[in-house]
């Protein structure tokens, strides 16, 4: 009898158990959907507080490729050089409202929103006047989280949503990584290259301890590289040797029609896709495919 009971009773904890575990298993697998950008789209924070790395050519071309292959992309200049706008070709007289306007909740979105020379990619422009955003940010309620709270609606409609920050880890860049789901980060191929990223490792630790506890690298990207100089090689193997997986095995060449390309205001697949410069951005987009899924 009390061995029934028991076991009854075992029963009942069980099917509360088995409950329970179907609505965890549900949520976190509508989580597990979401999240990996087979339901709702992804935004992506190209990030390192080093200045020159190759963070905007990284941006543009990438966010090209992305395009050309299919994807629905936003491109968000979110550094006052405006330097990813320029390079996508559009012009100053042609922007009315940039990513400065969009920090105003009452904007309306769609008007801050550019057409590029790509059918499935649009450009977030900004202007010199973001500068100014980060001085007004800091006197803002939920200061950190007006670019997430403005962006992610946006992902019923793209697939990505790529932001070129800039060299600083102010509140601009903050922003940018609170409404990231996953960063990558530019790496130029040189001696103190890699002591720059231990400063930045530390940065995502303290926003994903706070404000975005989800925030995941996808990826260091390894850029300008010079297969003539041998200290070049060695900063990949050391790259490798550290950060083992997370270094894509693409690796960005340096190569002057990628240098050339913003002053046409064109990304390397119009302006020279034959170049390796473009070949190894296609790859990058590849291998991102496969790692941001
Ligand atoms: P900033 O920190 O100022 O925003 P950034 O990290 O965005 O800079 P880029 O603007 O992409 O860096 O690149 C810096 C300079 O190096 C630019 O003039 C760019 O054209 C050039 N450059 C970037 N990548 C390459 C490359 N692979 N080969 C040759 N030149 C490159
Ligand atoms: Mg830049």
């Amino acid at each position: 009898m009390f061995h029934v009971k028991h076991l009854h009773h075992h029963k009942k904890v069980y099917m509360r158990e088995i409950r329970y575990i179907e609505l965890v298993f549900v949520s976190s697998y509508y989580k597990f959907i979401c999240y990996n950008g087979l339901v709702s789209g992804q935004i992506i924070a190209i990030v390192n507080q080093k200045g020159g790395v190759g963070k905007t050519t990284t941006s543009i071309n990438l966010s090209s490729f992305l395009g050309e292959m299919g994807h629905k992309v936003l491109l968000v200049d979110f550094d006052p050089q405006a330097n990813a706008t320029s390079g996508i070709g559009l012009r100053g007289d042609q922007i009315k409202k940039h990513s400065y306007h969009l920090l105003d909740s009452n904007q309306d979105v769609s008007e801050v929103l550019y057409p590029t020379p790509f059918q499935n990619l649009h450009i977030l422009p900004a202007t010199q006047d973001l500068a100014g955003a980060e001085v007004e940010l800091s006197n803002m309620v939920s200061r950190e989280t007006i670019l997430k709270d403005r962006l992610r609606p946006l992902l019923d409609y793209y697939d990505y949503i790529i932001i070129d920050c800039a060299p600083s880890l102010g509140l601009l860049t903050v922003n940018a990584l609170c409404a990231a789901h996953q960063c990558l980060i530019p790496v130029q191929c040189e001696y103190y290259a890699l002591e720059g990223i231990a400063g930045l490792l530390k940065t995502l630790e303290l926003v994903k301890g706070g404000l975005n506890p989800m925030l995941r690298i996808i990826g260091i990207v390894l850029t300008m590289y010079d297969s003539r100089t041998s200290l070049n090689r060695q900063v990949i193997d050391n790259a490798r040797a550290y950060f083992k997986g997370l270094v894509f095995d693409s690796v960005i060449p340096r190569n002057i029609r990628l240098a050339e390309a913003p002053s046409h205001g064109l990304p390397i697949l119009l302006y020279s896709a034959s170049s390796t410069g473009s070949l190894a951005y296609s790859n990058l987009a590849k291998e991102f495919i496969q790692r941001v899924q």
